[in-house]
């Protein structure tokens, strides 16, 4: 049996079968190209087909291969972490916009640490400070942030709780999947940590308290950004209190959907 037959079969989708196989023969993209009629040994597909398993079980397939790209990076992931999502690159990119020179900026419930990372490694001159409240998340974190050479200062914290300072920018990606939305169940998010994807509520609990305690850590002029559902950012942005905010705003992902919202502390 070779590379193309096996891709012949159909168990998995070509991209999908692809990315197993090469990870399992630890192969590169190239030599998948290359090599595609070689004969491969017993071993060799014995260890295709325990990786096609576990993808037919549902597993997600950064699981299966501990990596998710990233923002053009790659990144350690495991089933402690979300697995980082492109609609997440907009976060970043709205940061990296805002973050003024040498500025410090928080990222709150980092989990692989992809938005804290991947900033920092945009901005070297910016100081990164990223929380997470799993010890397990923050390991990951520090390992991601160590292969892509970057400094972020790791906090274990509920949100807040154990931050210390004020900051130019604060951002997140928080938990905000509603208790009873049926999506928990489905797809890859059955595999992802549940802290990561609902606040076990109505999905605005987490984004709620972030916004309320933001004012205690922000600079003025200092920028709050969120990311949300696809239906939430009319409700995330009345959640602003508009004495102690103004520009409140939402941005619209590659799709088009209002994917983050916002908003400043006033300079005065
Ligand atoms: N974007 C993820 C999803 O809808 C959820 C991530 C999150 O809750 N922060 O699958």
């Amino acid at each position: 049996m070779t590379v193309d037959e096996l891709l012949q079969q159909g168990r998995l989708a070509p991209l999908e079968a692809r990315i197993l196989i090469a990870h399992a023969l630890q192969w590169s993209r190239v030599q998948l190209v290359t090599r595609s009629q070689d004969i491969l040994s017993t071993t060799q597909l014995s260890a295709i087909d325990a990786l096609f398993r576990r993808r037919e079980s549902g597993e997600p397939i950064a699981y299966i291969t501990g990596f998710r790209e990233f923002h053009e990076l790659d990144f350690e992931v495991t089933p402690a972490v979300l697995i980082p999502r492109p609609e997440t690159e907009l976060l970043v990119e709205l940061a990296n916009e805002r973050l003024p020179r040498h500025g410090s900026a928080l990222d709150l419930g980092t989990g692989s640490g992809a938005v804290a990372v991947t900033l920092a490694h945009l901005r070297p001159d910016a100081k990164l400070t990223a929380t997470d409240i799993s010890a397990e998340a923050l390991q990951i974190a520090e390992r991601n942030a160590a292969r892509h050479q970057c400094k972020v200062i790791l906090v274990r914290s509920d949100w807040y709780g154990q931050v210390n300072g004020i900051f130019d920018l604060i951002i997140s990606n928080p938990p905000y999947i509603a208790a009873d939305d049926p999506h928990l169940m489905q797809g890859d998010l059955r595999f992802e940590p549940s802290g990561a994807l609902t606040d076990h509520a109505d999905g605005l609990k987490a984004i709620e308290s972030i916004i309320t305690d933001a004012p205690k850590y922000l600079k003025p002029g200092g920028w709050l950004l969120l990311e949300h559902g696809y239906d939430q950012a009319a409700s995330v942005r009345k959640l602003f209190d508009l004495s102690a905010w103004t520009d409140v705003g939402s941005w619209r992902d590659l799709a088009g959907i209002e994917r983050v919202s916002g908003a400043r502390r006033p300079l005065t």
